[in-house]
Parts: structure tokens; sequence; C-alpha cells
């Protein structure tokens, strides 16, 4: 699904130079490259902070604790996501509460998320799901006339950019807070985990960077309840180096999914990714929807083409996060979407071989 050691490769000399650095300064905790990461993330993404944490779930969790959320307050996510979005709000007491999605664009459905609406909504996370941004403009709109706030769970979109008021912004930093994830194999991933979290407002980044610091401003004084949430230094110091190189992973990204286009496209018995006119798309994934799904995996692992299902349950399916409601899309996307391989190292060979083998498999 992922090259992570043909990317390491082109990079290497600088990566193990960055590593090296960090060992010898014995600096591994709080580092100057922390510091100069969450600089660059910002200037970069063209927010006023950035705020590195231990992971994508951790930012998530303290985005909520941030905001000031009480127990019983409800907060609003997608059906058709990765756990976490949804996990972080039970975590912390809140009530989440399930939305479905747009059948071809795959993100939060707004007039749905319009109904969803009710006097104990303090928030919403519309998630960019797969490295396409939700309608920020709507979601931005519904969160004003509502005096609701808005997280953006980031972790697959590094990069995106989307049109609200006219003018072209990154994801992340349009929403009160924006969430990413540097797990490995997201479109800007360390070495292990890693995380960040971007705003604009002064007042939430301090007392982000006071959640994720064990609620210390000053240290051994502890004004509220924190986490121990860092970024290891040796980890900023390898994102500092893909960070530089992080368009030219996107442009890799894109150009593979036209490829990807172009070979599938004319397969009746597939749906390729639709583009939403508001949005760029950075390729997370390219998933596309397949008639029956289950056998076209089977056979392409058969042929040694890896593929993944995000995702196979909706969260109101999930054991842990029972409930009742009409999903109608994100079920049916449950039933027929697939992930190919899809990495700023897939080759046109490697394209071609996955396309043909689809073919052969709806041809049979
Ligand atoms: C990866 C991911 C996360 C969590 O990130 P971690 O760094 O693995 O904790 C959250 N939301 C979405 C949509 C993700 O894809």
């Amino acid at each position: 699904m992922v090259d992570l050691l043909g990317q390491y490769k082109k990079i290497k000399d600088d990566v193990d130079k960055a590593i090296l650095d960090v060992i010898e300064s014995t600096a591994f905790i709080n580092g100057p490259q922390v510091k100069q990461l969450n600089s660059e993330l910002s200037e970069y993404l063209g927010c006023k902070h950035s705020i590195c944490c231990a992971n994508g779930t951790d930012a998530l969790q303290i985005a909520l604790m941030a905001l000031g959320l009480k127990p019983g307050d409800e907060v609003i996510v997608p059906d058709f996501t990765f756990i976490a979005t949804a996990e972080v709000i039970a975590l912390l007491g809140l009530k989440p509460v399930f939305v479905d999605i747009c059948p071809e664009t795959y993100v939060l459905d707004t007039g749905k998320l319009l109904n969803a609406l009710s006097p104990k909504t303090k928030a919403v996370i519309p998630v960019h799901l797969y490295g396409q941004c939700a309608n920020m403009e709507e979601i931005m709109g519904i969160a004003n006339n509502h005096g609701i706030y808005i997280i953006e769970d980031n972790a697959q979109a590094f990069g995106a950019e989307t049109k609200v008021k006219g003018v072209m912004q990154k994801a992340g930093t349009i929403g009160h807070i924006g969430c990413s994830s540097f797990f490995p194999s997201k479109n800007l991933g360390c070495f292990g985990d890693g995380g960040a979290l971007f705003t604009n407002d002064e007042k939430l980044a301090e007392k982000i960077a006071c959640i994720a610091n064990h609620g210390a401003r000053v240290k051994y004084f502890h004004e509220r309840v924190g986490l121990n949430s860092r970024l290891d230094t040796l980890q900023a110091a390898i994102l500092l180096v893909k960070l530089s190189k992080i368009d030219e992973y996107i442009s890799a990204r894109q150009q593979a999914a036209e490829k990807y286009d172009f070979l599938l496209g004319s397969i009746e018995q597939i749906k390729v990714p639709v583009r939403a006119a508001y949005s760029t798309h950075v390729f997370h994934q390219y998933t596309i929807q397949a008639k029956n799904r289950n056998e076209l995996q089977k056979f392409l692992a058969e042929k040694n083409i890896p593929t993944m299902i995000y995702y196979p349950a909706g969260m109101h399916n999930q054991e842990a996060y029972k409930t009742a409601g009409n999903f109608p899309v994100s079920e049916m996307l449950c039933k027929s979407v697939l992930s190919l391989p899809m990495h700023t190292e897939l080759s046109i060979g490697q394209q071609e071989y996955i396309a043909k083998s689809i073919k052969e498999f709806y041809n049979k």
C-alpha cells in the first residue's frame, strides 16, 4: 500500500544526519527542532500557531479539552471515519453524534449536519477524508450561525486547500482548531507516532500547549488537568526534512491519481474518486467503489496487489459506539469502498499491472 523504504532512500543522507544531530545533542525532549517544526508548519500552512504533540488522536483530544467542553455536550462527527475521531469524544464523557456523509466525496453531508444540531451541540469535527476537504465554507457558515466550534480532523489531508470566502486556504487552518497526524503512512509521516494542532487564536494556542505539557505553563505548577503529549525531537528532525519535500510528495500522489483515473475510468463496475469543485485532493488514499468488492480484493491479493478497506463499518455499527439511526450512504460505502496502493513511489508499471488485474477480474 505504501513504500516508506523507497521514499526514505531518496532522502537518506539528510534524514540520517538529522537523526545523528539529535542523538549527539541528547536534547531528546523539546529540543530546538520541535520549535523549528512548529514554526515551519505555521509558515507552510499559513496559520498563526502550530503545536506538535504525541499523535493525531491526542491532538483531537487536546482540541476538545482546550475548548472546555463539558460532559454531556454533543459533538458531531461523520459516521464514516477512523475511530479516533469518535473515540476522543467518548473518552472525555462527551456525546458523539454521528452524521451520514456524501456519496461522491465521502465527507460530512452538511444538509444532514443541520438536521443533527441540537441545543446541546457544542462542536463539529469534520474529517477531510482520503485527502479531500469537507465543505468548510458551508460548515463554517453553520458554525457561525449556531455558535459552535469546528475542529478539523486533518490527519489525511495535510497540504490540501479549499476555497472559503473566495480564498484558497490550507486544510486544518479554517476551523477554530485543526488537528493532524504524522503516523508513518500519512502524507507527512514520521518514523513513529506524531501529531500537531493548528489555530489562529492565541488564547487557544496557549491552552493547547499547556494541556499537552501536563497542564503546566511553568514547570511543576499545574493550572489544569493535562496530558504528557510531546513530539520527540527525533521525530521533529525527521519531519523537518520531509516537510521541505511535501509539495513534491503531494504532486507525486496527484499524478498517480490521474494515472489511475485514466487506466480505470472506463471500467463500468467501479467508480473512481470524484474531485470536489471547492477543494484540492492530496490523495492520502485513492479509494474506488467496486462491484463485488470482497471478491475483487481477494483476486487482487492473489496477484500480490495489496488493497485496504477504509472502513468496513461505520461508527454507529461499532460495538463500543452502537447507535440507532439512518446512515444509508455510510452503509453502502462500507460494502463497496476499496483503497488501492497510493504513495509517492508508485510506478506507472505497477499501476498498469493493477489496472490490468482489475479488468481481468471483471472480464472473468
Ligand atoms: C490517522 C488518523 C487519526 C489518528 O492519528 P494517530 O496519529 O494515528 O493517532 C485520526 N483521524 C483520522 C481520520 C486518521 O486517519
